[in-house]
């Protein structure tokens, strides 16, 4: 249980029911002392007091917040970048390291899907190695595994074909 999220989110139903602390706790069982606790996402108040707010609020389970709350809690900003080797904003950063390529980035909300502004492309912000997967940082490779972010296919074929 996320008691910072929970907390936000029974402040909320509280408030929309037009509710203060002091009603919820006559309505609960449950002081308001911890009730202000359990808003605040404080330690102290066992499960089953919570337990007993969320049911005075009339939600089910402490565990679940619905989507619709989650997405007013404001968002981690994470780097994301395009994946298309042959962006118009991607840049080949250094003479003879010509199939290096350091990809368009961007700033975004995470979670959310954005599209490259210079082609349109779906922006990706982890690691393309399956093995690695962390958050992609500006620059041509990831900082974790080395993985270059983009591989350059636009490039004469491999011999292998
Ligand atoms: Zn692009
Ligand atoms: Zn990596």
């Amino acid at each position: 249980m996320n008691k910072t999220l929970l907390g936000q989110y029974l402040r909320q139903l509280r408030l929309d029911k037009g509710l203060n602390q002091q009603q919820l706790a006559d309505l609960s069982g449950v002081s308001q002392p911890h009730i202000s606790k359990i808003e605040k996402g404080k330690e102290g108040p066992s499960d089953a007091a919570v337990l007993k707010v969320c049911q005075a609020l009339e939600h089910e389970d402490p565990n679940q917040l619905p989507e619709s709350f989650l997405r007013t809690i404001k968002p981690e900003r994470v780097w994301a970048y395009c994946p298309n080797a042959d962006c118009p904003g991607a840049k080949r950063p250094m003479v003879g390291q010509s199939d290096v390529i350091r990809p368009n980035f961007l700033e975004i909300d995470e979670g959310q899907t954005r599209w490259c502004g210079e082609c349109r492309e779906v922006l990706v912000c982890r690691c393309p190695n399956p093995d690695c997967r962390a958050p992609a940082m500006p620059g041509a490779f990831c900082t974790m595994c080395g993985t270059k972010y983009v591989e350059n296919t636009s490039k004469s074929p491999t011999p292998s074909d």
